[in-house]
């Protein structure tokens, strides 16, 4: 669609042809757990891309995320690791849902055409899309304030898709890596609070998170219901349990988290690790049986998984979530509400 007014010396096609399509797909590493993808039959350049159906007894996985300058990043934001992140969090849906990454589509609207910006931009982009082999396959490029939408397509057997809905009671929560650190990044950097430790070696945490894609496939099977944290732990967690209508109990200073959080006061930890977002970690639940094969799972991956609680029966009248403390001690009710609300875009 053609309605930048003032063109200038580098017009939309140009944009799109110089930094957005690419004669070939380059995957930076041989990636064997996600082969070369041959899906897309037409990318960028028609007026439809053309995808080859998924891998017989699959299908589609499909998600959107949109970032808003000034919502969901700050003005100034390092263009490279702004195209990193607008493709990670798409990403970490299908890795949610247990799906491998095939493709997607970016949509961008754009306050000026900086070729500088658009170069890292792109680079950040194709990096992180090269290394989980999902190709760009189309889009739309308009003039306004930078919002940046990108729909991500991947595949999963339907049976092993990890939805929301599939938490069992008696199931284990777990947690992958650690969260907390986008929190406390995001709160050091809008001055709500002050730390005299060097915290900006975690900002990658909140500028440039990690999809868990790998561990999406390999809880294919082994996990009932997931969720990528992007919200804050407990507000996403209550998702799959009022999808699932079950409850459950968490041991909340059981919660992995950085060296840097465990030196904070425990409030701020609690409100980094409970209700913090952007970390980009799964929780998921699983059956008692695979402990042991989820635990090799985290070895194979090099990636600490905690226990962080059980699915229960929902409580009569009373939280559906149970927290508890370092000593698997009920929390004071008025603490538990909250530590339960969650981030909203709308209040
Ligand atoms: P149309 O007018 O048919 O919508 P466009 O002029 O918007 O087509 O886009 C031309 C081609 O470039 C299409 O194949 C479209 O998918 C692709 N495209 C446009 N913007 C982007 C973008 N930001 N990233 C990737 N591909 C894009
Ligand atoms: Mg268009």
């Amino acid at each position: 669609m053609m309605n930048f007014e003032d063109p200038d010396p580098m017009g939309e096609f140009d944009v799109i042809r110089r930094f957005f399509s690419r004669k070939e797909f380059t995957p930076s590493k041989m990636r064997p757990d996600l082969e070369t993808p041959q899906n897309v039959l037409l990318g960028i350049g028609d007026d439809c891309a053309l995808l080859a159906p998924p891998p017989i007894g699959e299908v589609f996985a499909i998600t959107s995320d949109m970032l808003i300058e000034g919502r969901h990043f700050f003005k100034d934001a390092n263009p490279t690791l702004l195209g990193h992140k607008c493709l990670a969090v798409n990403l970490s849906d299908l890795a949610a849902m247990g799906a491998k990454p095939v493709a997607y589509t970016l949509s961008i609207s754009l306050p000026e055409i900086s070729p500088a910006w658009l170069e890292q931009f792109s680079s950040g982009l194709h990096t992180i899309a090269d290394h989980y082999q999902c190709q760009l396959i189309g889009g739309d490029t308009t003039a306004g304030p930078l919002s940046i939408s990108i729909t991500a397509i991947g595949h999963v057997a339907p049976k092993q898709a990890l939805s929301r809905h599939l938490a069992k009671v008696g199931d284990d929560i777990w947690l992958s890596g650690s969260v907390g650190d986008a929190r406390l990044v995001l709160g050091l950097r809008r001055g709500e609070w002050q730390l005299d430790i060097p915290w900006q070696e975690k900002s990658f945490r909140m500028d440039a998170p990690i999809p868990r894609v790998e561990l999406g496939l390999g809880l294919r099977g082994l996990a009932h219901a997931a969720i990528d944290v992007s919200d804050g732990l407990l507000g996403d967690l209550k998702h799959i349990l009022n999808a699932s209508h079950v409850g459950a109990i968490v041991w909340i200073d059981d919660i992995a988290c950085s060296d840097l959080l465990k030196d904070v006061s425990v409030e701020l930890r609690r409100l980094c690790t409970l209700r913090g977002g952007d970390d980009y970690e799964l929780c998921f639940t699983a059956p008692r049986k695979n402990r042991e094969l989820i635990t090799i799972l985290a070895e194979h991956l090099h990636l600490p998984l905690t226990r962080i609680g059980e699915i229960i029966t929902p409580p009569d009248g009373q939280e559906i979530m149970q927290l508890l403390d370092r000593d698997h001690q009920p929390l004071p009710p008025d603490l538990t509400k909250q530590y339960l609300k969650s981030f909203d875009h709308f209040q």
